[in-house]
């Protein structure tokens, strides 16, 4: 029997884009590259107005703390450096504005890893991890160079995400068929790195055909299994997928390192190779683009910065209905309301949306229960969407918003039509800002006394 959680939802999964093979996007006559595109502190500038950039050039770094650097994914000239609106909600960030030369200048800096990765430490892996501004390409961002330190000696187990369980993106499937290699390549650095003794690759079962190359080409390792999962929504979100392989519940506040596992997306692993064999940074991903308001759906690979608009252009534009663009999947993405926002790091999906598919009329609770059957942190949504209508922050920690994963999958059955997801996501945000006050509160007192 297929393993899986309790909890979560069967959606119609809409993987129209499952047969695209990613096609390289044309090198665009200008990007906007944030300094912050990841957890942790933006990355400083290190370029001005004016300055000729190389493609890979490493154009923002920081000096402590966590974050992660920055390089150019085109050759050409800094044509402005403008505070803008993050589009994932990180407030005003830094955006390093490029026209493209169109001579695909590479840096002096990039170089492939002289030797045997195998041999190298994990001190000189995070190294290089960290230098090449990779940070995880499947949803949080969290730098790499940092989740491989805090692995080290606590997980004994490494995951590699394959599930793609969000309705629509197809990108990770395209990249274990196109580049299993890569994928296996990456994580096998990673397990080195992290002194893992066993890698499970992760994958729902309506990606057979994925399964059956990775299978194939983790044939030759002892220690690598590939795991087939029951196609279920959220089967990729790490709690999940910990209770599914290690038959652990990851307990609220806590990391699956704490309970001897380190996970890591697929691309993620494709970014490493890249960076160990090919001397590359991260300055391009994979993503779908999809939605039944965009005329030609497809799997790309676009260089980080590249606009929306550009993107839709490319895909053949778009129906007179579009009403709704998402970044991400439509389980968790977070809907733009600016064409000129832009490809990041992470970015998995745009999806173009029409008023058909999209209802904005709210409705009231009818007490039906569905939202607490299908959540599979075992929460009471309905609660949690009361309290944060009437801002009561308190009776909603008590009842445990702060472990809701922000899945969407009470929003999405709920037939009241409540924006439940909406709800939550707004009170956690401001509950946790006023912790953060209180911590900082509490540090500036501790250093005056
Ligand atoms: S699913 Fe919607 S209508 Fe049903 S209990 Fe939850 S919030 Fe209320
Ligand atoms: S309450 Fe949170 S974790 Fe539970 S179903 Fe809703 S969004 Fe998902």
């Amino acid at each position: 029997m297929l393993k899986t959680f309790k909890g979560g939802l069967h959606v119609n999964d809409n993987k129209n884009t499952r047969n695209c093979p990613i096609e390289n996007f044309p090198s665009p006559a200008k990007v906007a590259i944030p300094m912050q595109q990841h957890i942790g502190a933006p990355a400083q500038p290190l370029v001005a107005k004016g300055d000729y950039v190389k493609k890979g050039q490493l154009i923002g770094n920081f000096e402590t703390g966590l974050s992660c650097p920055i390089h150019a994914s085109i050759s050409g000239t800094v044509a402005d450096i403008e505070m803008r609106n993050s589009y994932t909600g990180y407030g005003k960030t830094a955006h390093i504005v490029i026209e493209n030369d169109y001579t695909d200048t590479p840096d002096d800096n990039i170089k492939t890893f002289d030797g045997d990765i195998f041999t190298a430490t994990s001190e000189e892996i995070v190294e290089l991890v960290r230098r090449a501004g990779i940070c995880g390409q499947g949803g949080a961002a969290f730098p790499t160079y940092a989740k491989i330190q805090s692995a080290i000696g606590k997980a004994s187990e490494i995951i590699i995400n394959c599930a793609e369980c969000e309705p629509y993106i197809t990108e990770n499937h395209r990249l274990m068929l196109e580049e299993p290699e890569k994928i296996i390549g990456g994580a096998r650095i990673l397990m080195h790195a992290t002194y893992t003794e066993h890698m499970t690759i992760a994958i729902e079962n309506n990606k057979m055909d994925a399964v059956e190359v990775m299978t194939k080409n983790t044939a030759e390792y002892e220690n690598i299994s590939v795991q087939v999962l029951k196609t279920k929504y959220p089967q990729g979100d790490e709690r999940q997928l910990m209770y599914v392989i290690k038959g652990v519940e990851l307990p609220a506040g806590k990391l699956p390192a704490d309970v001897g596992c380190v996970i890591f997306n697929a691309e993620t692993c494709v970014s490493v190779y890249n960076a160990i064999y090919e001397g590359m940074p991260l300055i391009s991903t994979v993503l779908t683009v999809d939605g039944d308001a965009v005329n030609t759906p497809k799997n790309l690979r676009a260089p980080v910065g590249t606009r929306i608009s550009d993107i839709l252009d490319y895909c053949g534009g778009s129906t007179d209905n579009l009403s709704k663009i998402v970044s991400g999947g439509p389980m968790m993405g977070q809907a733009q309301w600016d064409m000129n926002a832009v490809v990041m790091k992470n970015t998995s999906a745009f999806l173009f949306l029409s008023d058909k598919t999209q209802s904005n009329d709210e409705g009231d609770c009818i007490h039906c229960g569905r939202c607490v059957g299908v959540c599979p942190m075992h929460l009471m949504p309905n609660y949690l969407a009361a309290f944060s209508k009437k801002d009561d922050k308190v009776l909603a920690e008590e009842f445990g918003i702060l472990s809701c994963v922000e899945c969407g999958s009470c929003t999405y059955i709920c037939p009241g039509n409540v924006p439940i997801v909406q709800y939550i996501r707004t009170t956690k945000g401001a509950i946790l800002a006023e912790k953060r006050k209180a911590a900082q509160k509490a540090k500036e007192s501790e250093a005056k006394s």
